[in-house]
């Protein structure tokens, strides 16, 4: 006997992620270079073919920059620790940068009080592979849903509270993106998504490139990754707007 959809649902339960009002499951965060709590790296002594292997130039000789970590894992063998890490996800373009594999603290996002209580998400891809596109979007499914948090993708700038960015900004969308922003009332705030909009990520040399995306518009909030999972691009929605909830679940 086929089972009507109301009793699929009720065997099925409720899948919908409980984040924020629980912290995000470590299943849900993607790896980063160095999980806080775990030491200091002694970046200088590290052998010079690990910093080689590295794709994106991420580690230095004094600093891990989590916005140019694409989350490959070849420096695993050398000591560093991909861990589910949320702090690693989030930041300014300074809190980003991890001296000795540290987090730096002190560095995390401004909120944006002034913003309402419903908020509206333009998202603008200046030259993304679809990875960063597709995490975003993906806070509109069952899982993610978004909306019962009170936010919603909006199809115009002029409706927008929260302009998502991502993608390596190409020539050819540097105006679209500055006239994107302009055209979105104030209050307003900037997510950059996804190391191809901090820092160029593997396509940092391509020729194409243009600019990093705080260089075009001024960025509020960086979400690191390759790319970064959708609880932290929710994350960092929430944080801008300070509606972040992490209270205990009842
Ligand atoms: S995980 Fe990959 S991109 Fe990140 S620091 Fe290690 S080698 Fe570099
Ligand atoms: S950060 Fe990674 S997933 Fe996102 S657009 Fe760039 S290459 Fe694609």
């Amino acid at each position: 006997m086929v089972k009507s959809w109301l009793g699929q649902a009720a065997a099925i339960g409720i899948l919908t992620t409980e984040f924020p009002r629980r912290p995000a499951d470590p299943e849900e965060l993607p790896a980063a270079a160095r999980a806080p709590g775990a030491g200091p790296v002694a970046l200088a002594s590290l052998p010079p073919e690990v910093r080689a292997a590295c794709p994106t130039g991420a580690i230095s000789l004094t600093e891990i920059d989590q916005g140019k970590c694409v989350r490959c894992a070849r420096c695993l063998p050398a000591g560093l620790v991909p861990a589910p890490d949320a702090s690693a996800n989030l930041g300014s373009r300074a809190g980003l940068r991890w001296p000795d594999g540290r987090p730096p603290g002190g560095t995390g996002p401004a909120p944006l009080a002034e913003l309402g209580p419903s908020l509206h998400v333009f998202l603008v891809d200046v030259g993304s592979c679809q990875g960063c596109n597709l995490e975003v979007m993906g806070l509109a499914n069952p899982y993610y849903d978004l909306h019962r948090l009170g936010m919603f993708f909006t199809n115009s700038p002029r409706h927008a509270d929260v302009l998502v960015v991502v993608g390596v900004p190409t020539a050819a969308m540097v105006e679209p993106l500055r006239r994107t922003f302009e055209a979105m009332p104030a209050p307003k705030a900037v997510l950059a998504v996804g190391a191809c909009a901090i820092d160029g990520g593997i396509f940092a040399e391509a020729p194409g490139r243009a600019a990093a995306v705080g260089e075009i518009v001024p960025v509020d909030l960086y979400v690191a990754g390759c790319p970064p999972a959708p609880v932290a691009i929710l994350e960092g929605i929430l944080a801008l707007g300070r509606r972040r909830s992490r209270g205990p679940a009842p």
